[in-house]
């Protein structure tokens, strides 16, 4: 008799009335489902396609692909990121050959400033910031590092308040980044992992570059286009609207590849992972420039936003207007961030122990693997995913 099992192995779920049940020996709709076109399911789709000549269906519960990386022109025409300023920024030569088969670059270094009071004071602190908001003159690395050390503390360092205080000291904490922390992440600092905070730097020089990574640039034409290059291929067939659950139980598939949230896919089996949600209010001024950089971090409690992003000052458009964002968090909504703290980390490890047992469903990406990780991470993710199973499914040569 034939093996019949179930593709993909499904959790128990209400939705799902009819699990896709094949024979091992029929050919399924496709070799590869891809759940979710963000960074990491397009490139996983982009690779089994192109490569491995796989037939893959990528869905995407969202009307378009892109995942939170998505850009639209907004009805002035402006382009913007609908889910928040994405700035690519990555150290890996890999990558960024990887993505420049999709996209030309425009050349982009990242600059925050930070409101304090009546001042605009560069993010992450550096010796610009500590003569504006002391009204000093310090003149080299050197006095700047003396002033830091006069007030840095020293403790054990594990949480995301202790790396800000034994660099910096309570004051510049206090300033800089105890509100915002509280703002962004419904928590305080303390209650939060190291790893967060850790994310921005503190420098004695003037450097002023949010990011100091070897390659720095916005895509020419946008992120979407980059996507839509990706997924342009004869074996992909791109679905969008639609959730996994709709179409595990109308597809067959050789191997499932699972980019949303990974507490959903087990159906909260654990308990639901907090995931850090946001708002934005995107308004459009009639004015060529807002504020003096793309970015305007407000770390103050008495404001209820945490930044202001100027779209235009990302992608180098020229426009008579301009588009802005606000951004709020919010403990509910779509997911957006995982929330780095040891007692969650502990409950992802039980479902990653569930996910590890699937040997024909992977899981990638930032919701998937609960990681605080930036564009190129998934990416370099992804790519690494593709190594490891190319040779289970199948690919003889991998290029
Ligand atoms: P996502 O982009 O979240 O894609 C997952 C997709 O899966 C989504 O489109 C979702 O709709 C879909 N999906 C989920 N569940 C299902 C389901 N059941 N059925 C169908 N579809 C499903 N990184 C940087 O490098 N630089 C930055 O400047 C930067 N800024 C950021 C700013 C903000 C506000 C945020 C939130 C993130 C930022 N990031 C930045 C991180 C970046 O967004 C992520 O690293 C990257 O987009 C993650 O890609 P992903 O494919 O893992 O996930
Ligand atoms: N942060 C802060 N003040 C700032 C900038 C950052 O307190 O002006 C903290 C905050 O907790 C934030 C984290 O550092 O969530 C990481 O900042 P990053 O800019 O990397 O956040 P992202 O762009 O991923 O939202």
């Amino acid at each position: 008799a034939a093996e019949v099992r179930r593709q993909p192995a499904l959790p128990a779920n209400d939705v799902v009335t009819a699990p896709a049940i094949r024979s091992a020996n029929a050919r399924p709709d496709y070799d590869v489902l891809v759940v979710g076109a963000g960074f990491a399911g397009a490139t996983l789709a982009e690779r089994l396609a192109s490569q491995a000549g796989k037939r893959v269906l990528l869905i995407d519960r969202r009307e378009h692909v892109g995942g939170n990386a998505y850009d639209e022109h907004d009805a002035a025409g402006i382009l913007i990121h609908r889910y928040g300023p994405h700035i690519f920024h990555t150290n890996s030569d890999e990558i960024v050959q990887y993505l420049s088969k999709f996209t030309k670059w425009r050349p982009y270094e990242h600059r925050v400033l930070a409101a304090v009071r009546d001042k605009l004071l560069p993010i992450p602190i550096n010796r610009t910031t500590i003569n504006g908001l002391y009204g000093l003159d310090l003149q080299d690395d050197d006095q700047a590092a003396a002033f830091l050390a006069a007030r840095a503390e020293r403790r054990e360092i594990r949480t995301s308040e202790d790396v800000v205080i034994a660099a910096v000291g309570q004051e510049l904490y206090e300033t800089f980044f105890r509100g915002y922390t509280r703002k962004q992440w419904g928590l305080d600092p303390s209650e939060l992992d190291k790893s967060v905070t850790a994310r921005v730097p503190t420098r004695t020089s003037i450097d002023d570059r949010y990011f100091l990574d070897s390659f720095q640039a916005m895509p020419l034409d946008g992120y979407t286009r980059m996507f839509e290059n990706m997924v342009d291929h004869d074996l992909i067939d791109v679905e969008l609207g639609v959730d996994f659950r709709d179409v595990a139980n109308r597809v067959t598939v050789g191997h499932t590849i699972f980019t949303g949230p990974v507490d959903e896919y087990f159906d909260h089996r654990f308990g639901a992972l907090p995931y850090r949600c946001l708002d934005f209010q995107h308004e459009t001024h009639d004015m060529e420039r807002f504020q003096p950089v793309a970015v305007v971090n407000y770390p103050s409690e008495d404001t209820p936003f945490t930044r202001i992003t100027e779209y235009k000052q990302l992608t180098g458009q020229v426009h008579r207007q301009t588009s802005i964002s606000y951004e709020y968090s919010s403990a509910t909504g779509n997911p957006y961030y995982p929330i780095p703290r040891a007692d969650n980390q502990a409950v992802y490890k039980q479902y990653e122990a569930l996910a590890d047992a699937l040997p024909d469903v992977s899981f990638v990406g930032r919701l998937a693997t609960y990681k605080y990780y930036n564009m190129d991470q998934v990416v370099g993710q992804a790519l690494a995913t593709y190594r490891r199973l190319a040779p289970r499914i199948g690919v003889k040569a991998i290029a």
